[in-house]
């Protein structure tokens, strides 16, 4: 069911409202378009190594596995995406480096293609809002001005994550609240930044509001009690639905369905606030 007038689709319409007192947000696809394309590096460099084991599987075949589990973890730092293609080249007889080479490796493949937008936004000859999922600044100006302080937590690596909000010019709301992957892996995930913020502030259910595009921010949002809210951004055209987000949103049990952000006013009704 659509909210009138808007494209904002509610799943679950009986999540409890105008209670929200923390939000956390997802970063790459919820607010950040700067890596966007990621999947069209990512497979292709994982078929590549896995065609190279002595296996008899097509590509088509290899690409197939590969986008299935690459997707399903995303949203999980990278690694976790390295540490299954080792497994994967290991279960078909061939001896992989350590995950965090292969993570090297996606990531200076994917330098290639994004470096540009960001040094784009540095020199100024593309502006923040173009590399935004639509709404995003208004969106979080609005929920600063509601008095809700704002959290983000990413699957990227730290050092990343820090340098594209900057780009973005996002910090101002997120101030010392910005997480994301480090090399000691096993010390964080969203889900320990979600349990520890859910102890901190001692929220309650519905006081916590979760912003992503991922699977796992979904989850790991409704398991805490909050609400979660499915963002099936379509990241290159910036306008519209991305039906195979929207389908894996509403697996993971997203509450609400949005493009973007463009109906704020919307939203912000639906939610209570
Ligand atoms: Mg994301």
């Amino acid at each position: 069911m659509f909210l009138p007038g808007t494209r904002i689709e509610v799943a679950h319409p009986e999540f409890l409202r105008g209670k929200v007192r923390a939000a956390l947000f997802d970063f790459d696809g919820t607010l950040s378009l700067i890596r966007e394309g990621w999947p069209e590096i990512m497979i292709p460099m994982m078929v590549g190594h896995l065609a190279r084991t002595p296996t008899a599987e097509t590509r088509e075949g290899l690409a197939q596995r590969v986008e299935e589990f690459v997707m399903r973890l995303n949203g999980k730092q990278t690694i976790y995406q390295m540490i299954q293609l080792a497994d994967e080249i290991r279960a078909r007889g061939g001896t992989p480096l350590e995950p965090v080479e292969y993570k090297h490796e996606y990531h200076a493949l994917l330098w290639r293609r994004i470096s540009g937008r960001v040094t784009a936004l540095e020199t100024g000859t593309m502006t923040a809002e173009h590399l935004s999922v639509p709404g995003s600044r208004e969106l979080l100006t609005r929920l600063r001005a509601l008095g809700c302080p704002l959290y983000l937590a990413s699957g990227t690596d730290l050092v990343y994550v820090q340098n594209e909000v900057g780009a973005l010019e996002l910090a101002e709301f997120f101030g010392e609240h910005i997480y994301g992957a480090i090399d000691q892996y096993q010390n964080f995930s969203k889900k320990m930044v979600i349990e520890r913020l859910v102890a901190e502030l001692q929220l309650q259910p519905g006081e916590l509001l979760g912003f992503g595009d991922g699977f796992v921010e979904i989850e790991e949002v409704k398991r805490a009690g909050g609400i979660a809210i499915g963002v099936a951004s379509d990241e290159k055209h910036r306008t519209g639905i991305n039906d195979w987000k929207r389908k894996r949103l509403l697996q993971a049990g997203a509450d609400v369905i949005v493009p973007d952000y463009r109906d704020l006013e919307g939203l912000i009704e639906l939610l209570g606030l």
